[in-house]
This record gives structure tokens, sequence and C-alpha cells, in this order.
């Protein structure tokens, strides 16, 4: 989904929600939740990183509803105007988020927390390289905002499964609408 492939229904809410936990790793103390599928996948990924050395991950933000897409796209909109705001916060029925599917992440201690710079702290270059294997993609790239309509955005990471996401990283194509040759998306 993108700006030209709304969820439908609009207010769509997906089946089996919960809270990826692991015993030895707190990893998402907001208690965030994802579908079961990508839950699952979260917790692999999380143990991954931090086996790696490379941090303990935290999800920030991971499935909102509808009404919750409202509120951050209103408040986006007020404080940076719509096409700033736009940028960064879909409109209600138009956010990966509301799948289930979708996280934000930081690393504790890294910094950069939803800035672009995480990309360079450790767990970013990490997760860049190695979140394929646990079936999640940076699902906006640097360079791709043409085509996603999203600025790059280093700590939202998409579930797709780890079939795709090996694909995409054996071909070298890293953004689903080139993936899937469907129209750039760069606006509503
Ligand atoms: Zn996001």
């Amino acid at each position: 989904m993108n700006k030209q492939r709304p969820l439908n229904p609009i207010n769509y809410k997906p089946a089996n929600l919960v809270a990826p936990k692991s015993p030895g790793l707190s990893f998402n103390p907001y208690g965030r939740k994802l579908r079961r599928e990508a839950a699952i996948a979260s917790i692999k990924l999380a143990e991954a990183m931090h086996g790696a050395g490379k941090g303990i991950l935290l999800i920030q933000s991971a499935y909102r509803s509808y009404s919750e897409q409202v509120a951050v796209h209103d408040k986006m909109v007020k404080s940076y105007g719509l096409k700033k705001g736009e940028a960064v916060a879909a409109r209600p029925g138009f956010s990966e988020h509301q799948t289930g599917l979708a996280m934000d992440v930081s690393a504790r201690g890294q910094g950069c927390r939803i800035r672009v710079c995480f990309g360079q702290t450790k767990a970013g270059i990490w997760l860049a390289k190695n979140a394929y294997k646990y079936g999640f993609i940076i699902r906006y790239p640097q360079g791709s905002t043409p085509m996603t309509g999203y600025q790059y955005e280093p700590w939202h990471m998409r579930y797709v499964g780890v079939f795709l996401a090996t694909k995409m990283k054996k071909k070298n194509i890293h953004v689903l609408e080139k993936y899937f040759k469907l129209p750039p998306a760069p606006n509503y």
C-alpha cells in the first residue's frame, strides 16, 4: 500500500494483533502490537541484533488504528504544514502502521530516535543489512521518495516475510513499488 493504494475498507483492522515479547530482552516496553507473524519475526530480529552486539532494539510504534492515525496526521500537519507533515505522517487509511505489519524502531542508548541519522547508528546499519533475514525491509530507503512518497525513514520497518524480503535483497530491488512494477506514488 501507498499514497495511491489505501486500505480497503479505509478503517481496516487486522486480526491477530499481539504485543511481541522476549523473555530475555525488553525490546517492546510500550507493549506495541503487530500481527502475529510480524510479531514473531520481530522477536527473532531483536534477538539476532542483540546477539550480533548491535544493541537493544526498541519498538517505538507499531500498529496504529484508523482513529489513532487521524490524531498523528492532525498533529504533524498542524506542526509542520500540509506538505512537510504529510511527508512523514500518512493520511488515515493510507498508513502501513494500520496493517499491523509495520513498526518504527530505535535502539537503546544509540540516539537518533525517529531521525534520519538512525541509519548511521550501529543498529541502523545492522538492520539495513540483516533485517531481510527475518522478513523485514526498510520500506522507505534513501533516494526512493519519488516512488514511495515518503522521505528516507531508516526506522520504519515493514514485514513482508522472509521469502519476499530475501528475493528483493538478491535482486537488489529495495522498494516494493519497483519490485511489483507498481506506478510511483509520490502524492495522494
Ligand atoms: Zn513508520
